[in-house]
């Protein structure tokens, strides 16, 4: 197998400076969307990229494990670096990683940029986008067209530098001639609509014009973020290629590397939201017809072992005991704790979810989503990268 790459950046039309930072050092590709104020974002991916580098024989082993552990030293290089310098402080990257052996592309990814598989006219997302809008999709709740197009679409859940331990997905495909793999950035993603880029990927053979006509296309779409596209297509050794064209050309790897098979090992995810259906009927009804067989003193005791999160008078998220629904203008809740979160500083979607009561199963449970509430407006509320220009 020898593989063929075009890669392209772009700062696009509308941001002042290009914060995706890209690696490709076949068979290793790489792709990094930083995020930040001023030059932060643009420092994180390249220090993501620039560790991944320093390390990416480590990675040729191409077990699960070990390309875990290098997006992994990446967030501790970016957290030491924030750490080090306050103007840095907050900043984060995307990383989107495939690996390829003499069979296989390994991927391990954390955030929103993308790797797509396209085969045979068809073009295929390898990757979960770690957005809210993203876990909508995987939910059923939106569809991807609405997601594409979505105000909050850009509010990722999960990057390097937030946090001392980071999730990664990991996950591998059998690959063969002819298979092309598209690594990009949202740039790319957030412009032009899946139908585009499949029609882009089957019409221009060369991968770097590819990846030259796919940023182009972005770019007319608006090129509202920073544009990355690496395009890696695969091919037999012996299929003629021409290494004086404008891709690489690439041995494939050491006959030494194993190339064990590795499962789609999704580690569990860290969505800052939880996000229940509220079965706002069921519970209205069941308590008229406790009300009306058992009486009050029922009631107070279903109550009792009833939690939901909700937002107080003060308009902070609280956790209440009870229902959020009034039953015959009566208040069935009680407020239990209050937290410094202002309902205010959650995403649209998110708040309008918590005024209606998000009901859980215990009080545990609803420690836990504040906690994770908390998180989120620490870590990701800042950041919201879509429909602010630079922050
Ligand atoms: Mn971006």
């Amino acid at each position: 197998m020898s593989l063929k790459v075009g890669a392209k950046t772009d700062v696009g039309l509308v941001r002042e400076a290009n914060e995706d930072s890209y690696l490709v050092d076949a068979p290793l590709f790489v792709v990094a969307d930083g995020m930040g104020g001023h030059i932060a974002g643009d420092i994180a991916s390249a220090t993501a990229i620039d560790l991944i580098s320093a390390h990416s024989d480590d990675a040729r082993a191409a077990d699960p494990g070990s390309l875990a552990a290098l997006i992994k030293g990446a967030n501790r290089a970016i957290l030491n670096k924030a750490q080090s310098d306050p103007q840095l402080s907050g900043m984060g990257t995307t990383c989107t990683l495939v690996l390829f052996d003499a069979e296989r592309a390994h991927i391990a990814h954390v955030g929103d940029s993308r790797a797509y598989l396209f085969r045979n006219g068809e073009l295929e997302q390898l990757t979960d986008d770690h957005t809210l809008v993203g876990r909508l999709v995987r939910e059923g709740k939106l569809r991807p067209e609405e997601a594409a197009h979505h105000p909050q679409r850009s509010v990722i859940t999960r990057a390097l530098g937030v946090d001392d331990d980071v999730h990664v997905d990991l996950s591998a495909i059998d690959v063969g001639e002819g298979d092309r793999v598209l690594i990009c950035s949202d740039g790319l993603t957030s412009m032009v609509e899946h139908a585009q880029i499949a029609e882009m990927l089957e019409t221009e053979s060369d991968p770097q014009q590819a990846a030259d006509r796919l940023v182009s296309l972005a770019n007319s779409a608006g090129g509202e973020d920073n544009i990355t596209v690496i395009v890696v297509d695969v091919a037999r050794t012996d299929a003629g290629a021409n290494p004086a064209q404008s891709g690489a050309v690439i041995a494939p790897p050491r006959e030494d590397t194993p190339s064990e098979a590795v499962a789609s090992v999704d580690l569990p995810a860290d969505e800052p939201v939880r996000r229940r259906p509220i079965a706002k009927i069921f519970v209205a009804t069941g308590i008229l017809a406790v009300l009306a067989l058992a009486g009050y003193a029922a009631v107070r005791f279903a109550l009792s072992n009833s939690w939901f999160v909700g937002v107080n008078e003060a308009g902070n998220v609280a956790i209440y005991q009870g229902i959020p629904e009034e039953i015959a203008g009566l208040s069935l809740k009680e407020e239990h704790e209050e937290t410094a979160i202002n309902a205010a500083d959650l995403p649209e979607f998110i708040r309008i979810d918590i005024e209606d009561g998000i009901k859980v199963d215990s009080r545990e449970e609803a420690e836990t989503t504040v906690r994770n509430y908390e998180r989120f407006v620490q870590n990701e509320a800042p950041r919201p990268r879509a429909g602010t220009n630079d922050q």
